[in-house]
């Protein structure tokens, strides 16, 4: 079976309206129904109402598995509409209508309530089948949100696999008195028996694990009983997933330990210089990533906390320890960590967060052509940043809190020769502005004068600084002042049979095919000191041509 790539309609076009590809392609999915698809639908008068009816009724002449019932006043949430199967006990329902990025959640809704199999692992799907308690889980979401699909997806697989779990998922747009009454500033917020449960980008994995409380200690007692690695990585971020790939395809056991698999991609939109593909977005490549990791037999050990790590001793293993207590051995490990950003924390920043507020100027910097833009942060990068963007956007204006720049002179001299650049120092960000959908504009705060100004703007670059995260190695690896791991050009720390590689490295350039290529470096270098140090010392010889 093929899988259901992201169709996404424009938010405002009525189903009767697309075209008959879209059509077809969809009569094409519907076809691996294998069980009749109930549709109960609660309606009014309303045109949005009227809408979902014609959406609804569409979908009943694609597929003669579909069938629709329509219901008025029935004191449910209108318009909306519940998804269900004879014989199955299914609590699954949309309110409002799935169009823009949730298109996609209502086509994979169709096609599991209709029987068709998940791609979720056999392992995750049995955990969410014993999750024991009663689960009401509401998600607000918006149409033009692109980190929404993925928890209601997740919802909706589990209100399938789970009788005992019932998910709604609200356009909030619709239901804006729902929304002003608990206060939802931003989407997705998901709500579990009337509270809050989360808000963001959640994947199945990490909702079952916050929900099934002995998940920790099972994982734990499971990686206790696991053999030591050839090679263990530990980050799965691009770095982490080429380390992997190249481990695993000298055939040698190889596991990756990963708080979150896809690393800073998950949270990155438009990627547009990962070299050979013109245009991609971060959770399409994390899953890009997942899938090819996983043709090999590379051990992923998802939501894996890494908290300490032991050099290896005369058994010659290195030790990870993890958070829920339990320990990974093996004969190599490659580090590979990443970083986050430093944020500014203030009003604003969260909300219009890849909406206008970036923190990579090689990245984002083309998407803010002929608009104006500022640069937070007068360092290095910082100033580095401007320059770069002066070259692209219409104005930069550079904030910096202290009262004088800290980037090298000659950095300084050249920001100061171009003409679309305003320098303002003693200047205390405070706000981020914006109209509910993208960045407007910005307050700060002169310093000296204590007066609030405020600029009128397209675009915000964060570049307040890039923190490694590698606070759990400072006691056992070297690290920079500014808390890289220090490699060589083999990605070697100090640390016989440690590797590093990506993000949380001394590496200059922080970037995704960067990355990549370091961590297939690493692993190489990984290779080539297991064959040296596997080999018997009596064997000098074949060791030599090792
Ligand atoms: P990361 O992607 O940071 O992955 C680190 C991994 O380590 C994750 O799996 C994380 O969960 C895990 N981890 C962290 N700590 C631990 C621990 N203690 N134990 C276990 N696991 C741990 N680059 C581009 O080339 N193009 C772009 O367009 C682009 N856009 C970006 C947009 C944004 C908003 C951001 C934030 C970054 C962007 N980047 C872009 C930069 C790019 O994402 C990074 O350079 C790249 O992801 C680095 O890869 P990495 O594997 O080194 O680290």
């Amino acid at each position: 079976m093929g899988r259901v790539n992201a169709v996404r309609l424009p938010e405002s076009r009525s189903f009767s309206m697309l075209d008959a590809n879209l059509q077809s392609q969809l009569k094409t999915y519907l076809e691996r129904v294998t069980r009749p698809i109930q549709i109960t639908a609660h309606a009014d008068d309303s045109a949005k109402s009227q809408e979902m009816l014609e959406l609804l009724e569409t979908l009943t002449t694609l597929s003669s598995q579909i069938s629709l019932e329509v219901r008025r006043d029935s004191g449910e949430r209108t318009p909306s509409f519940a998804l269900g199967t004879p014989g199955q006990d299914i609590h699954l329902a949309f309110a409002g209508l799935p169009m823009g990025h949730e298109f996609t959640s209502l086509v994979l809704a169709l096609l599991q309530v209709g029987g068709h199999p998940s791609k979720a692992t056999a392992e995750l799907i049995e955990q969410v089948r014993n999750l024991d308690g009663d689960y009401r889980f509401e998600t607000y979401f918006s149409l033009s949100c692109q980190n929404c699909p993925d928890v209601v997806q997740a919802l909706n697989l589990a209100a399938v696999l789970n009788p005992r779990i019932q998910h709604v998922a609200i356009d909030g747009g619709l239901f804006p008195a729902e929304v002003e009454a608990r206060q939802i500033m931003s989407v997705p917020t998901i709500y579990l028996n009337g509270e809050v449960f989360d808000q963001g980008r959640m994947t199945l994995e990490q909702i079952v694990a916050k929900l099934d409380t002995g998940a920790a200690k099972r994982d734990a007692e499971k990686i206790a009983t696991k053999a030591p690695f050839d090679v263990l990585v530990v980050g799965g971020g691009p770095a982490g997933a080429a380390a992997a790939i190249y481990a695993a395809r000298k055939g040698i056991r190889t596991g990756v330990a990963a708080e979150r698999f896809g690393g800073q991609v998950l949270d990155t939109m438009a990627i547009e210089n990962f070299i050979s593909v013109k245009e991609t977005e971060g959770p399409k490549l994390a899953t890009a990533l997942e899938q090819h990791v996983r043709e090999y037999e590379v051990d992923i050990m998802n939501l894996q906390r890494a908290t300490a790590l032991v050099p290896a001793g005369d058994d010659g293993l290195v030790e990870i320890k993890l958070e829920n207590g339990a320990s990974l051995k093996s004969r190599s490990v490659i580090l590979s960590t990443g970083a986050r950003w430093r944020q500014m924390n203030v009003p604003g920043e969260d909300q219009y967060r890849n909406k206008g507020v970036a923190y990579c100027p090689h990245c984002d910097g083309p998407l803010f052509k002929g608009k104006r833009v500022a640069v937070i942060g007068g360092g290095n990068s910082g100033v580095e940043a401007a320059i770069d963007l002066a070259g692209i956007v219409a104005h930069v204006t550079l904030l910096e809190f202290d009262d004088k720049l800290r980037a090298d002179e000659v950095l300084q001299k050249k920001l100061r020769s171009l003409g679309n650049v305003t320098i303002i120092t003693s200047a205390l960000t405070q706000e981020v502005l914006g109209d509910g959908q993208k960045v407007t504009g910005l307050v700060y705060q002169d310093r000296v004068g204590g007066d609030a100004h405020r600029v009128e703007l397209e675009g915000i670059f964060v570049q307040i600084g890039l923190l490694p995260n590698t606070e759990w190695l400072k006691d056992s690896v070297a690290l920079s002042p500014r808390g890289e791991i220090l490699i060589d050009d083999r990605g070697q720390t100090n640390v016989p049979g440690v590797f590093a590689a990506g993000d949380c490295t001394t590496v200059p350039y922080k970037q995704i095919i960067i990355a990549m290529g370091a961590g297939s470096t690493a692993a190489l270098s990984a290779f080539d000191h297991l064959i040296r140090t596997s080999v018997p010392k009596s064997s000098g010889a074949v060791a030599e041509a090792a």
